[in-house]
């Protein structure tokens, strides 16, 4: 292999790993190290289907503690096991996951200094996030000095968005001297998933008209007319829109400053309620997590039902209106762990929109799990597909593009 693109994912405590060889299109090794800054911090590795070394098998994966857990440590870590496997120098160019990139870059960029500081200034719209992907970013560096490094945004996507999508009913002078308007995220699979939908649908990317979902524990939907986003349920930030893991999704902002007022909570304090404390978790008081909830729910469990019925009935109010900024509904696109795996989520979604010429097929909803990518509508229903994401995939795709590598 001598195409190999890194795609680093780096977070506040984890960074997520993927060598990709862009021409066989296959994840050689990938893998996460967890914790980072804790203790007990460790580095997980996944081979690919087709390992280098006779004596792994497809697939395999190992976990060892990370000795110093540092972002710096876990790179070290990387470049080791890549040495060991003989795929350092397969490794042609960084691509590297940056969430917010604000007005500033509609599309991938190559990371020079002065995208650095662009980036550093988009800090204060995502200060979990952004500083994390820069760390990253700069720790990659270190490492890889000679090699092209690139930046892929996840609000880049949304910037196609027009005025009367992205600006919310607020003094003008919010938006104009403080960025206050609505950017959107999950843009990378939105990008794969969109691509690979048309490919399906057998039509040019330029002729369809998709609503489209990311369900993971962040969750949005979004209006994706000729391959380009036309409006999106996230915001400013990606607490606005659907019912989430622990996000509230949209709310009354009057709640804000009652609970302030009645729970003598500081601004910080409610931002913590609504981010960690609420969505899926809250509503349950059991689990943010979708697949705990539904064996709660068949077990009866009318709290885990009910968050998951408050989940579904707002991400289908959502799907509805985002079809006003189409005017049209060539089929809906569902990805992400819940997107990809829940079929009961799917039918209680699917089930709510037969007014939009959705109509469910149980057998084809029950048998599409986890990659697997399918139609679970029944014949001479508007289609909707289940897409497996990839959001690394594009990333890589896009880094190998914009360093030459690839046309
Ligand atoms: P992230 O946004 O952190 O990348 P994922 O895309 O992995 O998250 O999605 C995580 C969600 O997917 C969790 O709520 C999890 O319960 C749900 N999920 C994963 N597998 C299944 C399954 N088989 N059935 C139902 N939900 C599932």
């Amino acid at each position: 292999m001598n195409s190999g693109i890194l795609v680093i994912n780096c977070g506040s405590s984890s960074l997520k790993f993927a060598l990709i060889d862009t021409v066989s299109k296959q994840e050689v090794l990938s893998g996460l190290a967890e914790k980072l800054g804790m203790a007990d911090s460790r580095i997980t590795f996944k081979h690919g289907p087709t390992p280098r070394r006779s004596y792994r098998q497809p697939g395999e994966k190992d976990t060892a503690a990370l000795a110093g857990g540092t972002h710096a440590a876990a790179m070290d870590a990387i470049i080791e096991r890549l040495r060991e496997e003989g795929l350092l120098d397969s490794v042609k160019a960084v691509g590297h996951r940056v969430v917010h990139g604000g007005e500033v870059f509609k599309a991938t960029a190559m990371i020079t200094d002065a995208v650095l500081a662009q980036i550093e200034k988009c800090s204060k719209l995502a200060p979990l996030h952004n500083p994390a992907n820069l760390l990253g970013i700069r720790t990659a560096m270190q490492q890889f000095g000679d090699l092209p490094q690139v930046a892929v945004f996840d609000t880049s996507f949304h910037q196609t968005m027009p005025e009367h999508a992205y600006l919310y009913a607020l003094p003008m002078s919010l938006y104009r001297d403080h960025g206050v308007r609505r950017y959107g995220f999950h843009g990378t699979s939105y990008r794969y998933i969109t691509s690979k939908a048309a490919e399906l649908l057998g039509k040019p990317l330029e002729e369809t008209a998709f609503v489209c979902a990311h369900l993971g524990n962040g969750a949005s939907a979004t209006a994706i007319k000729g391959g380009v986003s036309v409006d999106t349920t996230m915001g400013l930030t990606p607490l606005e829109g659907s019912v989430m893991g622990t996000r509230s999704g949209d709310i009354d902002p009057g709640i804000i400053g009652y609970l302030a007022s009645e729970l003598n909570l500081d601004i910080a304090g409610v931002m913590d309620i609504l981010n960690k404390k609420s969505g899926l978790l809250g509503v349950s008081e059991l689990s943010s997590d979708c697949r705990e909830l539904q064996e709660a729910a068949a077990a009866g469990n009318h709290a885990a039902t009910l968050a998951l019925d408050i989940f579904s009935y707002r991400l289908a109010k959502h799907i509805a209106a985002l079809t006003v900024g189409l005017g049209r509904l060539d089929a809906l696109l569902l990805t992400g762990g819940i997107g990809e795996n829940s079929a009961y989520v799917r039918a209680n979604v699917i089930n709510r929109l037969g007014f939009l010429g959705l109509t469910l097929d149980e057998a084809a909803n029950q048998e599409c799990t986890r990659g697997k990518t399918g139609r679970i509508t029944v014949e001479g229903s508007v289609p909707a597909l289940v897409i497996s994401t990839d959001e690394e995939m594009m990333i890589a795709m896009d880094t190998a593009k914009l360093a030459g590598l690839i046309d």
